[in-house]
């Protein structure tokens, strides 16, 4: 079920694939046009105008959503980039970051951390952070590194030409103040799981699965999540 209307896909079958989702997972689903960028969105009740309106998708470009309204599924969409899920169970708001290997080098997810506390007032030492299904160290090969990665990432290197930006995101995502315990990972690659998952790497010509994050309504049984205090490294 593809979620992307930049792909080439028939527009009635995406929205026909987008419905079924929310009808799935229900809330607000808030999309946003990726780029490959640094701009993020703060999804409000103003910005998002007819509350009626189910699927929505936020008219400026962002690669980083973040919200604190009850409801609302912040979506990105991926295939083989990360999607990286970012939540302070205490202040009560979440983020969903469009990680590519342009957003690693740009340290996407350290700025969004940052906007999370400028924003909100969140502390990173309670938030909690997962990084999706996404493409491995086993696959991530990039032969011209030398011109694309900054040295500051090599480090990360493995073998000739392969980078492992799951420990970079880790590393980034410590650095800006979470606690290693905090930060969980599917380790899941894409390429590697074709049946499971879009790849662009696997078949260039592809389409997106999401990945979505939101707070439930006050009142609302659902899953909930935990921080405990942070202990050590
Ligand atoms: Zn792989």
């Amino acid at each position: 079920m593809n979620l992307s209307s930049g792909v080439g896909d028939d527009p009635d079958g995406v929205n026909a694939n987008r419905a079924a989702l929310q009808r799935l997972v229900g809330g607000i689903h808030v999309y946003s046009r990726q780029n490959h960028g640094t701009a993020m969105t703060v999804v409000t009740r103003e910005i998002l105008g007819d509350p009626a309106a189910p699927i929505q998708t936020m008219p400026q470009t962002a690669d980083a959503l973040i919200s604190d309204v009850p409801g609302v599924r912040l979506l990105i969409q991926t295939a083989d980039c990360q999607a990286v899920i970012l939540v302070d169970p205490q202040k009560r708001v979440v983020a969903n970051v469009h990680n590519g290997w342009r957003g690693s080098v740009a340290n996407i997810i350290g700025r969004t951390v940052r906007q999370m506390v400028a924003a909100f007032g969140c502390d990173p030492d309670r938030m909690l952070a997962a990084i999706g299904p996404s493409l491995g160290p086993c696959c991530a090969e990039f032969v011209n590194y030398r011109s694309e990665i900054p040295e500051a990432l090599w480090p990360f290197r493995m073998g000739r030409h392969h980078f492992d930006f799951w420990r970079i995101s880790r590393h980034q995502l410590i650095a800006a103040g979470l606690c290693a315990a905090h930060v969980h990972a599917a380790q899941v690659c894409t390429r590697c799981n074709p049946h499971l998952f879009f790849s662009y790497r696997a078949a260039r010509r592809t389409g997106r699965f999401a990945t979505l994050v939101g707070l439930d309504t006050p009142g609302t049984a659902g899953a909930r999540v935990g921080s405990g205090d942070c202990v050590g490294p």
